[in-house]
């Protein structure tokens, strides 16, 4: 059977026309199986009427009964009360918003059918803007012989409409129109996955035997007959991108003879086994000529950026242009200076281009580049820029690969070396991936683990201190910085204004100015040029400045051994990947380093759990499994950033439990059935995400 492209028009459905259809299809739903794979989010059970004498708080419950009366009372705010009774007991129904016409409706005698969450009033049980039905007609009204369901809606579909569409769509599949099951016999039965037509029907209607907690816990087999689907789809566009990524060719390089060991000779440190490893590895893959795609996971402080200079040699050898990226300005100053003073001494010149960087002097970097006269490029985002053209990129470094997305790992590659070539890649990054992220989320990439850290550091010690303490976190600081260390005050904002973040840093400052007198005191946030904040950076690194106050703008791979505290105020509203981050700017010498985290009372109960966290692990792996647990993929990843992350069915931390036989089917499905791929990978991928979670 050769799978087709499913595309059954919405007119076929009755009801339908042409309007309608074109109104459906501007929201995303474009034929009956986009309908039929609209699932929804949440169910109702309306599927018996509860006496009100058996109702608790909390409960969603459809109840009848007849009015004893409707006033209108004057509380804090303006309502509509209205009591009502069955044989088993009372209950209010409370209206804030209401017209005189149901008020009148709702007279002494009339009957009622009504749905809504049962809460605790002040004299006994309320709902609140009840679902009414008027029971006074003589024909009774059936009870729903199915759970409600509560679709993902957008604006201008109500979720009346969604289930009429889906009634109609229901009807057109029992009337022997067949939804394609994409997936082989042979993984069904492998793994016992049951028939799509069934899971579809069961999820948009489930019958009222059906257990609805396990619904609600996505633990029902329809939800994992799907979202197995689903994470298979999903593998399969990694899979593709990584094919397509690996069908170009790249330029093989031998593995250097004489500027690694040069490098390494002058390196004050021996490697430490990881780097060792993982360097082996790079160097493996860039002897190939496919392009290399690896991510090299190392927590702070790793030593990544010693293994990036070694993979840049060896293609630097073999004649090849490096690009290394850094997310900030200041993180790619930083390596510029790193890699100046390492490769100088071998003969290389390193250029530097950054978003700010104008007129004359870019002109010449970019003429640099060009030529090839520059064989070794550090810079910003700004690498990205179609006026950059490169004589022969060989490899592109990545450094911190969270900030950047798939769409920026493609552009790069289109940067290919000298026409027929696309360069090697190499990610790096700080913020461990948990293996059931990674697994999905980068299935594209090979990855190492740099695990271990350089000898000779001390974890940092992490406490909690809420900020009515303030005071004494001062002092504290006044005495660490007394001993000759130095100390970050890191000032947060949810807001992503730079603006509203520097201003609340100049504040900080300005206090912190007044209360530490005998200490000099700096001040660095994003709105600063990047020669002021490279020169405050420089001061403080040189040990001119006791203490740096300083926005967000530190968290990414800046490196002062010295710096031993750090103080995060309102540590609360970051991610413990980001305070993981900043927290690894400190330890990084040898003396023992602390780690507060001001923050402002009362705590809810996830940011304690969370908090503690931080203070009971430095483990990024540890920390980002937790954080992943608490806070979901999307925001651990960046949905935005990495734009395949979002799922309909599928939970990647619920079914992380399906993923390695996602992975066996994935690969069984590209030998066996290439020629369903695309039509499974179109029917879960190809649309947008306009719907909302309601
Ligand atoms: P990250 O992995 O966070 O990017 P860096 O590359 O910035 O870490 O390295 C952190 C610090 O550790 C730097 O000061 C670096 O010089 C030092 N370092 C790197 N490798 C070693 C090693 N093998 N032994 C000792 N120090 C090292
Ligand atoms: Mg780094």
């Amino acid at each position: 059977m050769p799978p087709v492209p499913e595309t059954t028009s919405l007119t076929a459905l009755k009801g339908i026309g042409p309007a309608l259809a074109e109104k459906l299809t501007k929201l995303g739903l474009r034929s009956v199986q986009d309908i039929l794979f609209h699932l929804p989010l949440r169910y109702q059970d309306r599927t018996r009427v509860m006496p009100i004498g058996a109702l608790r708080p909390g409960m969603d419950a459809v109840i009848e009964g007849v009015v004893q009366g409707a006033d209108v009372v004057m509380g804090r705010r303006k309502s509509l009360l209205c009591r009502i009774q069955d044989g088993s007991g009372t209950l209010s129904l409370r209206f804030y918003y209401f017209s005189g016409a149901l008020k009148s409706n709702l007279q002494r005698g009339s009957r009622w059918r009504c749905y809504g969450e049962v809460r605790p009033g002040a004299s006994g049980l309320e709902i609140y803007h009840p679902e009414l039905q008027n029971l006074d007609s003589s024909e009774p009204l059936p009870v729903s012989d199915t759970l409600t369901p509560i679709y993902p809606s957008t604006e201008g579909l109500s979720q009346q409409r969604l289930r009429s569409l889906s009634d109609a769509a229901l009807a057109w599949l029992a009337q022997g129109n067949s939804l394609l099951d994409l997936l082989p016999e042979e993984i069904s039965n492998e793994y016992r996955l049951g028939s799509l037509h069934d899971a579809i029907r069961t999820l948009h209607r489930p019958p009222p035997s059906v257990d609805l907690q396990a619904l609600e816990d996505g633990r029902h087999w329809a939800q994992h007959r799907l979202a197995f689907e689903e994470l298979l789809a999903h593998q399969l566009t990694m899979l593709r991108l990584r094919a397509e990524f690996r069908a170009h060719q790249a330029p093989a390089m031998p593995p250097s003879r004489e500027l690694t060991a040069q490098f390494l000779k002058r390196l004050p440190f021996p490697l430490t086994g990881a780097q060792q490893r993982v360097g082996a590895e790079i160097s493996t893959d860039l002897q190939q000529r496919q392009p290399m795609l690896r991510l090299v996971q190392g927590d702070v402080g790793a030593g990544k950026t010693v293994v990036a200079a070694m993979a840049a040699l060896q293609a630097l050898e073999a004649g090849w242009q490096v690009a290394l990226m850094a997310p900030t300005e200041i993180l790619a100053e930083q390596h510029h200076a790193n890699f100046s003073a390492w490769f100088a001494p071998l003969g290389i010149s390193v250029a530097w281009l950054a978003g700010k960087l104008k007129g004359k002097a870019r002109q010449n970097q970019l003429q640099m580049i060009a030529t090839g006269d520059a064989a070794m490029v550090v810079g910003t985002h700004a690498l990205f820029q179609g006026e950059v053209q490169f004589h022969n990129l060989g490899l592109a470094i990545i450094d911190e690969q969270h900030r950047f997305g798939v769409q920026q790992r493609l552009a790069l590659r289109d940067k290919g070396a000298a026409g027929q070539f696309s360069p090697h890649q190499l990610i790096m990054t700080a913020t461990p991936i948990p293996r059931t992220l990674a697994m999905s989320a980068y299935a594209d990439l090979d990855t190492s683990v740099l695990d271990e850290l350089p000898p000779g550091r001390t974890p940092v010690n992490t406490v909690l201190i809420a900020d009515s303490r303030r005071e004494e976190v001062v002092e504290r600081v006044r005495a660490g910085c007394a001993e000759g260390r130095q100390a970050y005050w890191v000032c947060t904002l949810i807001e992503e204004s730079e603006q509203l973040q520097a201003q609340a840093a100049e504040v900080t400052w300005e206090s912190l100015c007044e209360s530490l007198p005998e200490l000099s005191i700096g001040l660095i946030h994003g709105r600063m040029k990047p020669s002021e904040k490279a020169e405050i950076m420089a001061a403080f690194k040189g040990g001119d400045l006791h203490l740096l106050v300083a926005t967000t703008v530190i968290e990414v791979g800046v490196d002062v051994p010295n710096a031993s505290l750090m103080i995060i105020e309102n540590p609360e509203r970051l991610g413990l990947a980001q305070l993981h981050q900043l927290r690894g700017r400190v330890g990084r010498g040898s003396t023992a380093s602390h780690c507060v985290l001001l923050y402002h009372a009362p705590l809810s109960h996830l940011g304690r759990e969370r908090l503690g966290i931080m203070r009971e692990s430095t483990d990024g792996f540890v920390i980002a499994e937790k954080d992943l647990q608490l806070r979901g993929p999307g925001e651990v990843l960046g949905t935005r950033q990495t734009g395949l992350m979002q799922f309909r069915v599928a939970d990647l931390v619920r079914d992380a439990d399906l993923l390695p036989r996602v992975q066996e089917a994935a690969s069984m499905m590209q030998q066996r059935y290439p020629e369903r791929c695309p039509a499974l990978i179109d029917r879960w991928l190809a649309h947008g995400q306009q719907f909302a979670q309601v």
